[in-house]
């Protein structure tokens, strides 16, 4: 008898794990930082080992046609974490670093995906780089994370995180600034991609009885280029010094994502956590020799190569693994992770993306093969638009260029003068939706200090 209701529990189980999954799943979102897109195995990359980037890529959706919001970091955050094009509002270049401003930051009135998150049960955590506003009202507790441990600057320094203690010139300066846990500055001896990955599975572990939401926001690979020998002797048969020194950075958040995967394994969880991996922007090319090949352009630059990711959805329980071609956005991570979790969209705000789950299990009743997505930069400075397979892009004072991405991924044949009426459609489009939006709220970093 006993030997038979253990086994009709099980077969209970097993039948409930089939059909649906038994509660609403965990939410991880993990970004990298300017990681080329040619630079993980999964795309293709013959020279970084990345073996757990790739195993998390085996066991979800590709998606080969993945953008971001925006070719740098903070914006691509805001679009992120609001899953609203953050020129909406404002957010459309990277802010300084300034403690004491309220006005530098995503707007308060924002509602992020951890408020939303949290509204139904879940216990909310953001891991690493932050960089949506130093002053105290942008910090991350205060923007629906209940916990927090990171940078708030756009960057770091990946060892010797403690000169503040004997320079307290250091203290503000944003790449030198404390590690925080929670308001706390911490001392921090590990190499600060390993610690990342420590605090992210730590947060597992302590939380892997109820619903959670992970934000892990690597800053990794971003300058400044330091890597440990242990990561640097695997990246050994690269010539190139400094993209040796990138690689090496990459088979860190490689290892720190591998970690956090242990941990969800170890504990159950990764069939019934959704997974969401990708860039925050393209790599910098020229800065530190990564690769987003073969796309056109970088970092900071509509191509594809600046707007164009790695890009990963995993939920075991839910996705067939394979991959998807249409075009997805960092902006449809909001509402895919709200609708998982049984929310519902901040009222009276519209979101500019979509719940994929149905797009990518090929169910839904709508197709996202000829869905526009936007940029645009500098307030106007560049712009673009990507619907089906043609992308009209106009980049500073150059005319506007018309690609066919399916015949041309490269953006080597301009089509502006051999289809001028797509490139009139488009452009009509792209103005439709840059009237929608508000001016900048602050200068990009690059423009000249206010008299
Ligand atoms: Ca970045």
């Amino acid at each position: 008898m006993r030997t038979t209701l253990v086994t009709l529990a099980v077969l209970a189980c097993s039948v409930a794990t089939a059909a649906e999954p038994a509660k609403t799943p965990n939410v991880v979102v993990i970004v990298a930082d300017d990681l080329g897109s040619a630079d993980v195995g999964f795309q293709g990359c013959k020279d970084i080992p990345t073996p757990h980037l790739d195993a998390l890529a085996k066991s979800g959706v590709v998606c080969t046609s993945g953008y971001v919001s925006c070719p740098v970091c903070s914006p691509t955050r805001a679009g992120l974490l609001t899953g609203r094009y953050q020129q909406r509002f404002g957010h459309e270049n990277n802010p300084r670093f300034l403690p004491d401003d309220k006005e530098v930051g995503l707007p308060l009135d924002q509602v992020t995906i951890a408020d939303a998150l949290k509204k139904v049960g879940y216990l909310t955590g953001a891991v690493g780089k932050w960089h949506l506003g130093a002053h105290p009202s942008f910090h991350p507790n205060r923007r629906g994370f209940d916990e927090y441990f990171g940078l708030l600057g756009g960057g770091h320094q990946y060892f010797d995180h403690n000169q503040f203690k004997t320079d307290p010139a250091k203290a503000k300066q944003e790449y030198f600034i404390p590690l925080l846990r929670n308001d706390k500055p911490v001392e921090e001896k590990e190499y600060l991609t390993d610690a990342l990955g420590r605090e992210a599975a730590a947060f597992v572990t302590a939380h892997k009885k109820e619903p959670f939401f992970l934000y892990l926001a690597f800053n990794a690979p971003h300058t400044p280029l330091q890597a440990p020998d242990k990561y640097l002797d695997r990246a050994k048969a690269i010539d190139d010094e400094k993209r040796r020194k990138y690689a090496a950075m990459v088979c860190g958040l490689d290892d720190a994502v591998g970690k956090l995967l242990a941990t969800l394994k170890e504990h159950q969880l990764t069939e019934n956590t959704l997974v969401f991996f990708f860039s925050d922007n393209g790599g910098p090319a020229s800065v530190t020799n990564s690769r987003n090949t073969p796309l056109r352009g970088e970092k900071g630059q509509l191509y594809e190569g600046g707007v164009r990711v790695p890009f990963v959805v995993s939920w075991p329980a839910v996705l067939k693994p394979g991959q998807f071609a249409d075009a997805v956005s960092s902006l449809d991570v909001f509402p895919t992770a709200v609708a998982a979790a049984g929310g519902e969209a901040p009222k009276g705000v519209t979101l500019d993306g979509v719940n994929l789950v149905p797009h990518l299990k090929g169910e839904a009743k709508t197709s996202l093969a000829d869905r526009a997505l936007f940029w645009r930069t500098g307030g106007g400075t560049n712009i673009s638009v990507r619907k089906g397979s043609y992308k009209l892009v106009r980049m500073g004072k150059k005319p506007a260029e018309l690609y066919d991405l399916s015949a041309d991924g490269s953006e080597k044949t301009d089509l502006a003068g051999t289809k001028a009426d797509i490139a009139a459609a488009l452009q009509k489009e792209l103005d439709a939706w840059n009237a929608t939006l508000v001016n900048p709220k602050w200068a990009p970093l690059n423009a000249p200090p206010k008299k």
